[in-house]
């Protein structure tokens, strides 16, 4: 297969546009969606403080990278990187040793923190704490992990904390808020948080596809951790992504319906 735009050989093929894109021109592309979703979005106005949450997979590394490039170009825009450690035996110390390596490469600060330390419990103790009612464990450690972000964000100067958060995930998140119904997890995280900083959430990767953000990373010869977290298996939004996969092989572009279905309906 050739390049639709230069003729060259193709390494993806994008059923859901038509066309098949080069190396450079499939960079080209995901590096204009990123600078789109953040200019559009206004997502990084001047004199921002950008904090990246961290976790092992790719998209946390190519946000850096995103980041990092962008910061090159724009003095005003300082970035660093926070990373939690939730306390998850056999997956989070492998994810903070990841994020340290991965920062020293970037040459940004590194902030730590611990659920232990923020909340005094770690993952594990909360779920035993929150038995018997029917909480996915992923979905109270999102929660989590977005409350200790923004604490720690707030804590250095950072006044936002930009998410590594892909369209799957995006579009994940919607069918599973429609199943699932309103943000119970939310809740129960937020009756532990005493005061809420003042941060913006951003997700630059969010018109980015999953298999697109892997393709990049690899392409680049980018390191990510290939350990999955032991409590994904049973989270409501793994079956989910199952679906959406399968959804999305027989009729590419259904990502995008659903992501941009609810930007219409906001
Ligand atoms: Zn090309």
């Amino acid at each position: 297969m050739q390049c639709t735009k230069c003729g060259k050989m193709a390494v993806i093929v994008r059923s859901y546009e038509g066309r098949a894109l080069c190396r450079k021109h499939f960079f080209d592309s995901v590096d204009r969606t990123v600078r789109k979703t953040i200019r559009i979005g206004k997502q990084i106005p001047r004199g921002s403080h950008v904090a990246i949450g961290m976790s092992g997979g790719v998209d946390s590394v190519l946000l850096l990278y995103q980041l990092c490039t962008l910061s090159k170009k724009r003095d005003d825009l300082k970035v660093s990187a926070i990373v939690v450690d939730e306390g998850i035996r056999g997956y989070s110390k492998e994810v903070m040793r990841f994020a340290e390596k991965a920062a020293e490469l970037a040459g940004i600060a590194l902030y730590q923190l611990s659920y232990k330390d923020m909340f005094g419990m770690t993952l594990d103790d909360f779920m035993r704490k929150l038995k018997g009612r029917d909480l996915d464990t992923c979905a109270v450690c999102l929660s989590l992990r977005c409350a200790a972000f923004e604490r720690k964000a707030d804590e250095i100067g950072a006044d936002r904390v930009a998410l590594p958060v892909n369209m799957d995930d995006e579009a994940q998140g919607i069918i599973s808020g429609y199943f699932c119904g309103d943000d119970g997890a939310g809740v129960v995280v937020r009756s532990f948080v005493q005061k809420k900083a003042d941060i913006h959430i951003i997700m630059p990767l969010s018109r980015v596809l999953g298999n697109e953000a892997v393709l990049y990373a690899k392409l680049k010869g980018f390191d990510a951790l290939s350990l999955e977290c032991p409590h994904a298996c049973g989270s409501v939004r793994l079956k989910i992504r199952g679906v959406l996969d399968e959804l999305e092989e027989r009729h590419p572009g259904i990502k995008f319906n659903v992501v941009n279905a609810r930007v219409k309906a906001l």
